[in-house]
């Protein structure tokens, strides 16, 4: 069971944050995860924006944040009571064994450029737990159960703490039964009891076409198997894509470098370009174009997602330099500079003037 994190973990702020602080961090964590604008997958962004806005309502109230300080989160939970659990998921603590999800469970996947050019259906094999099929997920041999005798089926176990308010009580989850308020008859020698094995299971992870890098994809149901009966929890996919060789990608455009010779640039012809599919282009270079100029080939790059439509294609243009000349290109490239010399200081002259 996960415990609650630390309020100024939370916002990612320091004990000793200034109220100012306190609130920046609060505001620019609520534009990365607030539902209606996260990219998160919809769940993940209302169970953050939920712990964000907890944690904010503490420690921006000076009296609250200063109980926080001393006693943790038990100093301030009173403030919160049913609302917490109303938000979705399982409350925790008010019914220690009233069904709850799994653990959700991350798996890192590299795919390469052309996968989110195409689209791709990758089988991967995820480790998780699953409901013991022999017992049922009961840990009891056969399935079968009888009270625990440590909390006489109430699953929880209440203790008296002094506090400066007094005594307050706490109630925890029963460690003999896990919460659960039964204990087997007979423990299931398949899963030990746990009512839990370990499993590695294949599960077909859909890549749809344009997929970022970082982006996660959830399935549902495919983490750790829940508890007391309750669902299991997700498996959050996070993709990352693969440098290409020849392509950079810049959201659904690519661009790419190519060089031409000197005398292309400046009298003008064409040159093939191979696209990311390995397809052919010819493209037009100007008379007088200048290196580092980009030439745009629409709709030659990544699928923008949830679109049918393609990003472009940018050309960035360089100049090739050979190594070696022969005796002819020598006198011919001579002859050139010296022109060109001509033209470069004509035109200082006119910069100076
Ligand atoms: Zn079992
Ligand atoms: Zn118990």
């Amino acid at each position: 069971m996960a415990e609650k994190r630390d309020y100024y973990e939370v916002l990612g702020v320091s004990k000793t944050a200034t109220a100012d602080e306190i609130k920046k961090a609060y505001r620019s964590l609520v534009k990365k995860y607030h539902p209606d604008v996260s990219t998160e997958p919809k769940d993940v962004a209302e169970a953050k924006f939920k712990e964000i806005s907890e944690a904010y309502e503490v420690l921006s109230d000076p009296e609250k944040r200063s109980l926080y300080d001393q006693y943790g989160h038990a100093g301030v939970d009173g403030s919160f009571g049913a609302g917490v659990g109303g938000f979705g998921g399982f409350g925790r603590g008010s019914r220690p064994n009233a069904p709850r999800q799994g653990d959700s469970l991350r798996y890192d996947l590299e795919i390469d450029m052309l996968d989110v050019l195409n689209g791709k259906e990758v089988p991967i094999t995820v480790k998780h737990t699953v409901s013991c099929p022999d017992c049922n997920g009961t840990g009891g041999k056969g399935g079968k159960t009888q009270q625990c005798p440590a909390c006489n089926g109430q699953g929880q176990r209440q203790e008296m703490r002094r506090t400066m308010f007094g005594n307050t009580i706490s109630v925890s989850e029963c460690p003999r039964c896990n919460g659960s308020g039964k204990i087997p008859v007979d423990t299931c020698t398949r899963c030990n009891g746990r009512g839990r094995i370990n499993k590695d299971s294949k599960v077909a992870i859909n890549i749809p076409k344009g997929i970022e890098d970082g982006m996660r994809i959830r399935v549902g149901g495919a983490g750790d198997a829940g508890y007391n009966g309750g669902p299991a929890g997700d498996l959050y996919v996070v993709v990352h894509v693969k440098e290409h060789r020849n392509f950079e990608r810049d959201g659904a455009d690519l661009w790419m470098k190519c060089d031409v010779s000197y005398p292309k640039l400046v009298l003008g012809g064409s040159i093939t370009i191979s696209t990311i599919e390995g397809k052919s282009v010819e493209i037009n270079i100007a008379p007088g174009t200048q290196v580092d100029s980009v030439l745009k080939v629409p709709g030659q790059g990544l699928p923008e997602m949830r679109h049918t439509t393609r990003g472009n294609l940018y050309v960035r243009l360089g100049v090739v330099i050979p190594k070696k000349t022969t005796a002819e290109e020598k006198e011919l490239l001579m002859k050139l500079d010296a022109n060109a010399g001509k033209k470069t200081t004509s035109k200082k002259k006119g910069l100076f003037k």
